[in-house]
């Protein structure tokens, strides 16, 4: 660690916080069941309708995005249930892990990573299964850094298995792309607080549609502290079931108001540029943009061959005091990752194009890069 220079958190999570999120929720520590508290959490709850674009209460878990996957699994489905997982990466693989360790019956759909999956091989993999009651997939495949098709894959479930549960992990995905989820007609969303809501690990955020509060009444796979109904039942008297970390909550509500001060959009636009803008310069420096459907909220850069991508992740750590990730299983010490939610400052961009340069020793031209951050809007002023 090179403390000689300021830390840069160029994760795709967790990422940096705002500062003057990371002040309010340093000034105290409230109590969670104080009329203080109960304001901060019914305003926050509506914060998160807001940005999950939905009619349906978003509750929230103390608990890291997993948590969320695992209440998303054992409040939608009992177990012997079909289930079709769409397996682009490391978290599809997850959400299948989840639902056999369950008991459910789990089909993988497997996609080439760092591709988009494809609506004809999901539908005729639905085809394939009887009764399907649960289709999941990921919204942005964090390990590859690959988009998919949200709207169009929520279609085919619909068309070609109208019974099954559309079940989307959008955890770095709702805060920072477009994801409308009534609209798009996805019954079980989820977010987590260290990626697009930048603020620490440790909250995730799940709605249901009707249809999945439905199939959460008859599920009967067992369940104490993530049982969603017993949740909503506290929720309705405007408390959380259980202790809450209330510090966590506070810097959530800051984020939300800022979010709305800006408008979502904006937020959304400021992802997209810092993506643009890495995309571009990174194949500047020689390096490779990795999927074939890049995502907005984290950029995966393929290095070239004499490169191993994990010795350069940690020099940057080493020497720069710079986090980035690296690429996991098959793609270990060929790729980086670099995130764009949070508050990520133009400084940071420049030190890490700066970093990269020297260390691929690239004689590449960056000078216009200045400019071209000008037009990103700021997240807090
Ligand atoms: C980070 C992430 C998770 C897991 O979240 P944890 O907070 O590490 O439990 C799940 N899905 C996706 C797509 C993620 O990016």
């Amino acid at each position: 660690m090179n403390n000689s220079q300021p830390y840069r958190l160029l994760a795709p999570g967790p990422v940096p916080v705002p500062a003057a999120v990371l002040k309010r929720m340093s000034e105290k520590v409230l109590h969670h069941r104080t009329p203080e508290f109960e304001k901060l959490l019914i305003e926050s709850w509506d914060g998160l309708k807001q940005v999950f674009r939905t009619k349906q209460p978003v509750q929230i878990i103390a608990g890291t995005g997993t948590a969320a996957m695992e209440a998303a699994v054992v409040n939608s489905l009992s177990a012997g249930e079909e289930a079709l997982v769409i397996v682009s990466g490391k978290f599809g693989e997850r959400w299948a892990e989840i639902c056999e360790k369950y008991g459910v019956t789990t089909h993988r759909l497997n996609v080439p990573w760092g591709q988009a999956a494809s609506e004809a091989r999901l539908q005729e993999a639905l085809g394939k299964i009887k009764n399907v009651k649960a289709v999941f997939t990921q919204a942005c495949e964090t390990s590859t850094a690959t988009v998919h098709s949200i709207r169009q894959l929520s279609q085919i479930v619909r068309k070609t298995a109208p019974q099954a549960l559309f079940i989307v992990d959008a955890i770095t995905a709702v805060g920072c792309m477009p994801l409308p989820m009534d609209e798009w007609e996805i019954d079980v969303m989820i977010g987590g607080s260290q990626k697009a809501f930048m603020i620490p690990t440790g909250l995730s955020f799940i709605a249901l549609s009707e249809r999945a509060w439905a199939a959460q009444a008859k599920s009967t796979i067992p369940k104490f502290y993530l049982d969603l109904a017993a949740e909503k039942k506290a929720n309705g008297k405007k408390e959380t079931h259980f202790s809450t970390p209330t510090p966590l909550i506070v810097g959530l509500n800051a984020v939300l108001q800022q979010m709305q001060k800006m408008g979502i959009e904006q937020v959304i636009k400021r992802c997209e540029l810092l993506a643009g803008f890495t995309r571009t310069y990174g194949e500047r420096l020689g390096l490779g943009i990795y999927s074939e459907s890049p995502s907005s909220s984290v950029t995966a850069l393929s290095t070239p061959d004499t490169v191993d991508s994990a010795k350069l992740r940690d020099w940057l750590e080493k020497e720069k005091n710079i986090t980035i990730m690296g690429g996991q299983d098959q793609l270990k010490g060929k790729i980086i990752r670099i995130g764009h939610m949070g508050d990520v400052k133009d400084e940071d961009m420049f030190a890490l194009l700066a970093a990269l340069k020297e260390y691929l020793k690239s004689d590449a031209e960056l000078g216009d890069a200045e400019q071209r951050l000008t037009t990103v809007p700021a997240l807090f002023s």
